[in-house]
């Protein structure tokens, strides 16, 4: 058993943090306030193959494995938790094409992403149907040369700025999640319209409700196989979990870093925060969390880099990860005290923007239920 990163991972840490400690931590704040989506960094990042990097370098892409990955994952989001997340979940649509798509569509939709020109989406979550993902409604009719699209998303990350999103929608309304196919949607065409939704946090994000109407979808715009939709996308969860638990560790290493240095700074009955008790319990808990949180986010991130990927695992990754990292900033405002509730630290931003881990890609009590299938014996993979 080998705990060392290696120095081709060490290295990219190191390149990662100078790059986002100058070009995203000093901006949090103003894109909070603005809630514009950051463009310019995204395409300053995208530059350097930090943006989608585990797509392969025949469609532009860095080609970097998943535990590289992840490390870019932390680093963005120790930065800042808001303009972090943002340019990182410019890939969200990426893994369904790379993995399920055709080479006509990897060349064409793959490579603008890579380089920051658009981020991408992909669309499962409606009105009515959240965490029980084969009771979406949203139709695939059949029609000459391909389908025609009706139906309502919500929640969908980059769903109004996107050039394209992944859309999941019901192919056989009758066969429950064996009726589900995804298709490659450009956010043009007729019958697409997105409305920005407005959030208690991350607010650079663009987090928008799709309504479709009659979009006609070329035969050659489906993904992978017909009614194969919910098994692609289980495959996309192992890894997209493992990603927003490093997301998640991210915002925990940054909130935790910001209490350090503050409890060594502030002063309260003559001595500085860290030297009463209290305080120092308070410290050693949250370094504790992101210790086992980092564990778990890079072991899962190793076995998929294996080809060994495992969905209990990748499960406790976000699930871990996610509520350490809700518990870490909690703390860390407690610690500022009545600065730590106020806009003046990049604490209360933190503090926002974390919560959402414990919800999207899965919420906890989800998390829970995969893991206890895997252990008894009713999810194999
Ligand atoms: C900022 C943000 C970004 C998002 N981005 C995307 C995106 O890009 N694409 C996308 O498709 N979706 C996205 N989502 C949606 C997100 O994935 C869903 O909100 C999430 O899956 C939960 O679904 P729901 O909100 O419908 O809650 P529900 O499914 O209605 O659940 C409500 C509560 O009940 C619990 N619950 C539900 N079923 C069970 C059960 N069987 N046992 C125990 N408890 C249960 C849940 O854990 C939760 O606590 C995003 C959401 C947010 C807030």
């Amino acid at each position: 058993m080998n705990f060392d990163l290696g120095e081709e991972h060490r290295i990219l840490r190191d390149t990662v943090r100078e790059f986002a400690e100058k070009e995203i931590m000093p901006y949090g704040k103003e894109y909070d306030e603005s809630g514009e989506y950051p463009w310019d960094i995204l395409k300053k990042a995208a530059k350097l193959g930090y943006v989608a990097a585990d797509i392969p370098e025949e469609y532009g892409g860095a080609g970097m494995d998943y535990l590289g990955c992840a490390i870019i994952a932390e680093e963005f989001a120790r930065a800042d938790s808001s303009i972090g997340s943002a340019v990182l979940t410019a890939s969200l649509g990426c893994p369904m094409v790379r993995y399920f798509g055709t080479d006509e569509q990897k060349e064409r939709y793959l490579p603008p992403v890579v380089k920051g020109e658009t981020p991408s989406a992909i669309a499962i979550t409606e009105p009515d149907a959240g965490s029980d993902v084969q009771a979406i409604k949203t139709r695939a009719d059949k029609v000459d040369g391909g389908w025609k699209l009706n139906g309502t998303k919500t929640f969908i990350t980059n769903g109004s700025i996107s050039d394209w999103v992944v859309i999941l929608a019901k192919t056989d309304p009758n066969a429950g999640y064996r009726g589900i196919s995804a298709f490659l949607v450009e956010t043009d065409w007729e019958g697409y319209e997105a409305r920005r939704i407005k959030k208690m946090g991350l607010n650079c994000h663009d987090t928008a409700e799709i309504y479709l109407k009659d979009v006609f979808v070329p035969e050659d715009y489906l993904i992978g196989q017909e009614n194969f939709g919910f098994y692609q996308l289980m495959r996309f969860f192992n890894e997209s979990r493992v990603f927003v638990g490093a997301v998640q560790l991210g915002m925990a290493v940054g909130a935790y870093e910001r209490a350090l240095e503050y409890a060594k700074q502030r002063k309260a009955f003559g001595r500085p925060l860290i030297d009463h008790q209290a305080i120092q319990f308070k410290l050693a808990d949250m370094w504790k969390d992101i210790e086992a949180a980092r564990l778990l986010v890079y072991k899962s991130a190793w076995l998929i880099d294996q080809g060994k990927a495992n969905p209990a695992l990748s499960s406790a990754a976000k699930l871990f990860a996610s509520e350490a990292a809700v518990k870490v900033t909690y703390e860390a405002l407690q610690i500022f005290g009545g600065y730590g509730y106020s806009k003046e630290y990049d604490i209360e931003r933190f503090y926002r923007d974390v919560r959402v881990g414990t919800i999207y890609e899965g919420t906890s009590e989800i998390q829970r239920l995969i893991i206890a299938r895997v252990l008894a014996g009713k999810l194999k993979f």
